[in-house]
């Protein structure tokens, strides 16, 4: 990891937090050279996986596009960006894929509905009429 200001190849981790529900990583790391500290967050790339849609075509997942579908359902709601991707992460982490797998959309489609009815019932109907 090089550092964010200065790009010394050499950072240290002064604090680490996992959170209970979430499979992301937050590190507080400061730089070796230069002493400016910065947050970097881990998560599973999911990038690989792939989605089978209903037509049997397949898609790469895209947590963009999990996020902006999220974003349309709630609509009203007012949510920051980072809860949305709290959000995000939480569904992700319930995905429970590996970095190969697939996995059908309407399964797919299942775990953002439930994630969003414990949220909000009205985003989740929005959801579902998607
Ligand atoms: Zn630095």
């Amino acid at each position: 990891m090089n550092c964010l200001y200065c790009s010394h190849n050499q950072t240290n981790v002064v604090n680490s937090r996992k959170p209970k529900t979430f499979n992301h990583i937050w590190r507080r790391r400061s730089c070796a050279q230069c002493k400016q500290l910065f947050t970097t967050k881990e998560a599973p790339d999911l990038s690989q996986v792939r989605v089978i849609k209903r037509s049997g075509k397949q898609e790469h997942f895209s947590y963009y596009k999990l996020l902006r579908s999220i974003d349309k359902a709630l609509a009203a709601a007012t949510l920051q960006g980072d809860e949305i991707d709290m959000l995000g992460q939480n569904i992700v982490a319930h995905i429970s894929v590996t970095p190969k797998s697939t996995i059908y959309s309407s399964q797919l489609h299942k775990v953002v509905a439930e994630s969003l009815r414990n949220y909000d019932k009205k985003a989740a109907l929005r959801f579902d009429s998607f």
